[in-house]
């Protein structure tokens, strides 16, 4: 079976729309599409990127943007340009968009593999980016392999017996994932933080156990333009381009 994962699209529809397109092209034709949640937030087309993740996603979860933006988590932990959008999004997207956001959880699990937006221990907000922490986390994870997001950026941590290693994963990085116990993140659809601007999502077989990471150029002037036009914080659009 093969799953195309996508995490973190943050109402960025160009984006989306070449992820979706280059998976639909690549030739794989992976079997099912999971998501790791943040569907909306920072971005200004917050309902057709739900309503895509809704039609197309068979699992989906809710990251802290969507649980803020729902109004289960307090605004009050986002910087001022996060708080800004969240609030933005609360006023601007539609009821079908509020019940979808509604339906969704931090944790999941498909095909053996655990699914949790930030981490296995703190599914909500625990950036996992060191290898020291990665370590605590792939010892407490039940599942052998789970798939992150959060950090938006895409790389990998290994364990196998006593040794953990980890690295950042560029587009074309292949893992060979049949021993050891794994966290995956396949980084940002829609606002990338690894210095890398093009759009991010992983294709993941669980018969072989592989994945395999992939980047995607998308129009970052008409997502640019978009947040602009709503009057959201230009920083937000900025950062689209360095990939930070
Ligand atoms: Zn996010």
């Amino acid at each position: 079976m093969r799953a195309a994962i996508i995490s973190d699209i943050h109402s960025n529809l160009p984006a989306l729309v070449a992820v979706l397109s280059d998976i639909e092209t690549s030739g794989v034709t992976p079997d099912e599409l999971w998501c790791l949640g943040d569907i909306v937030g920072y971005g200004a087309t917050p309902d057709a990127c739900a309503a895509l993740t809704d039609n197309l996603a068979d699992v989906c979860l809710a990251g802290n943007h969507d649980l803020v933006i729902r109004g289960d988590l307090d605004i009050s932990h986002f910087t001022m340009a996060a708080g800004e959008a969240a609030r933005w999004t609360a006023e601007h997207i539609s009821d079908r968009t509020r019940a979808f956001l509604d339906r969704l959880k931090p944790v999941g699990q498909r095909r053996e593999a655990g699914l949790y937006h930030a981490s296995p221990r703190d599914p909500i907000w625990e950036y996992v980016l060191a290898i020291d922490q990665a370590e605590e986390c792939l010892s407490a994870q039940q599942e052998r392999v789970c798939l992150i997001g959060h950090s938006h950026v895409a790389c990998y941590f290994q364990k196998n017996g006593r040794r953990t290693d980890g690295a950042l994963a560029p587009p074309g990085t292949v893992l060979e994932m049949r021993d050891g116990k794994w966290l995956v993140n396949p980084g940002s659809v829609g606002q990338p933080r690894d210095g890398d601007p093009r759009a991010s999502y992983l294709i993941l077989d669980t018969d072989a156990w592989t994945a395999s990471f992939h980047r995607v150029e998308y129009p970052i002037d008409l997502a640019a333009r978009a947040i602009v036009d709503a009057d959201l914080p230009r920083q937000l659009a900025d950062r689209l381009y360095v990939g930070q």
